[in-house]
């Protein structure tokens, strides 16, 4: 079966690949697999070495790349490069620098005397075969920021890109395969939920989700019947707190910028904005200002700041939210203006102010370029809105004082909190991205986004081996009295017992038989 890759500003197939026959996927994996032990058994450097040049390839291809996403997903140009380029390749700078030390063996420090006679180490080990399944809205910088710790680590990948940007996704294996990396340690399978679920009951070592919340609880549930473990990077309705003392023109700035690029549709846009009374009336006003001057059009047309909405169902849950919450008391500030012709759909950067919470646009998430403004009296009131939220993936606070920031931040859940900036940490190669409730389970990036490719193993020898241990049969009145003793001994922290404790156990010890 085909996959047409259609442009979404305009309609027309850009391209087509062939699905990945559901019945060819337990053999990949087994290819995988057998595949992955040759790859693991390279040196870290040398994998580090074809991951460079992989890198070094997508550099020179860039505009094509650039050119291409922007056709297929419909973003602006420039966000291809601000959005996916630059960072995929800040990825595959990071973990080719840094995988050595950061999966380097642990030599475990042993605390109870009796077990001193060992010497253990803990190696962090590939998993083996890990899938990745990816959604449309980054197609290169999210498959990327796991594929390349996946490969780092050891393991073989199996990917499968979106079947809305099937050709982003191919050209990543054809950057892949091109540099030399084996087709069979990367390999990639085309096609929607029916590949997606067969990949998932494939029997990989590790599955790593990205996606809508309601296709990772599915993919959970289909990963439970095997015990694949998963990794999950779900959606959101991120919320953004602006403060009294705020800058008001930059905060209005981060606010739109946060809830309209990419036409809304990232994980970690702004899709809730709680704005102080105190300043709400000015911020609005800003922000309608500012909006007013944003051009909606083509990713590719120079000039354009919002790209076309991804599909046909993306655009009408867009146009349920809005409505809903315009029949529900909420003002039009500016936008909600829809374009539907020839299998396009776009829509013009809506602020929406006077939001109840009770409306879908507060409570399940959007995916638009729709900014939805609330006030409030007490900072406490904004951060109960905010974790009132199912979802938990980043939030914003925007003051004057950081340090204040910070402080309100500890106490908003959610996998990440910055102040006074929105989305960009997502970027951030050494940071960490992941959801607390119902936004997911896993972490990418940095240092943990890599150790949740490796599996940690410990190792041990034993320096005393014809040494028996007190703690082995035969267990009689003398060795638990022995025991009781060390146990005040090791515990205890006052001097007194603690002595009392050592001078008793020297005779306990000689009453000990051992079979
Ligand atoms: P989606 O859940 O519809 O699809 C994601 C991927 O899952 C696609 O490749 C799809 O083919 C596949 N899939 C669909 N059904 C499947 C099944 N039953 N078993 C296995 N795979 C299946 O999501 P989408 O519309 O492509 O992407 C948008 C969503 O992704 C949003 O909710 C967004 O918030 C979320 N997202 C989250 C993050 C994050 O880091 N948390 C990043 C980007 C996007």
């Amino acid at each position: 079966m085909l996959i047409e890759s259609l442009n979404p500003a305009t309609g027309e197939i850009i391209g087509q690949v062939e699905s990945t026959a559901v019945n060819q996927i337990g053999r990949i994996v087994s290819e995988a697999r057998i595949a992955q032990s040759e790859w693991n058994a390279m040196p870290l450097n040398s994998r580090g070495q074809l991951l460079r040049k992989f890198g070094e390839l997508l550099l020179s291809r860039r505009k094509i790349v650039a050119e291409l996403m922007s056709r297929e997903n419909g973003k602006p140009v420039v966000e291809a490069y601000t959005s996916e380029i630059i960072p995929a390749l800040d990825f595959v700078k990071y973990y080719t620098g840094k995988s050595r030390k950061i999966v380097r063996r642990r030599r475990v420090k042993i605390g109870i005397p009796l077990l001193k006679t060992k010497k253990a180490f803990v190696r962090y080990e590939p998993l083996g075969v890990v899938g990745i399944i990816s959604p449309w809205n980054y197609p290169l910088m999210l498959p990327l920021g796991q594929i390349i710790p996946a490969l780092m680590a050891g393991n073989s990948v199996i990917f499968k890109p979106s079947e809305f940007t099937p050709l982003v996704g191919g050209l990543i294996g054809d950057f892949m395969w091109e540099v030399g990396i084996p087709k069979r340690v990367f390999s990639i399978v085309q096609g929607g939920a029916e590949v997606g679920a067969a990949l998932v009951s494939s029997g990989l070592d590790k599955l790593f989700f990205t996606g809508s919340t309601v296709t990772g609880r599915r993919v959970s549930e289909a990963a439970a019947k095997t015990l694949t473990p998963v990794s999950l990077e779900l959606g959101s309705k991120d919320a953004m707190i602006v403060l009294a003392d705020a800058d008001i023109d930059s905060a209005a700035s981060g606010a739109i910028w946060g809830a309209f690029m990419n036409a809304g549709q990232t994980c970690v846009s702004v899709e809730r904005c709680f704005v102080d009374e105190k300043i709400a009336g000015q911020f609005i006003e800003v922000l309608r200002k500012k909006t007013a001057a944003l051009r909606t059009g083509a990713g590719t047309e120079s000039g354009t700041d919002i790209g076309a909405i991804i599909h046909k169902a993306q655009y009408d849950i867009i146009r349920r939210h809005i409505s809903d919450a315009t029949s529900k008391g909420a003002r039009i500030v500016s936008g909600a203006e829809y374009t539907e012709e020839g299998g396009r759909h776009f829509v013009k950067p809506t602020i929406l102010a006077d939001v109840p919470m009770d409306c879908l646009l507060m409570k399940e998430e959007t995916f638009g370029p729709v900014l939805p403004v609330v006030e409030f009296k007490t900072e406490r009131e904004a951060i109960e809105l905010v974790n009132a939220s199912k979802f938990g993936l980043s939030a914003s606070i925007w003051t004057a004082d950081s340090k204040h920031g910070l402080e309100i931040a500890c106490k908003v859940r959610a996998g990440a909190v910055t102040v006074n900036d929105v989305i960009s940490y997502y970027g951030i190669s050494d940071g960490v991205v992941g959801g607390v409730r119902e936004s997911g389970t896993g972490r990418v990036h940095g240092r943990e986004g890599l150790l949740e490719m490796v599996s940690p193993k410990y190792y041990e020898v034993e320096r005393a081996p014809r040494m028996k241990k007190l703690w082995w049969y035969r267990y009689d009145d003398a060795l638990l009295s022995f025991f009781e003793t060390a146990t005040d001994f090791l515990f205890f922290k006052d001097i007194f017992r603690k002595a009392g404790s050592l001078f008793k156990l020297a005779p306990k010890i000689l009453r000990i038989r051992k079979s």
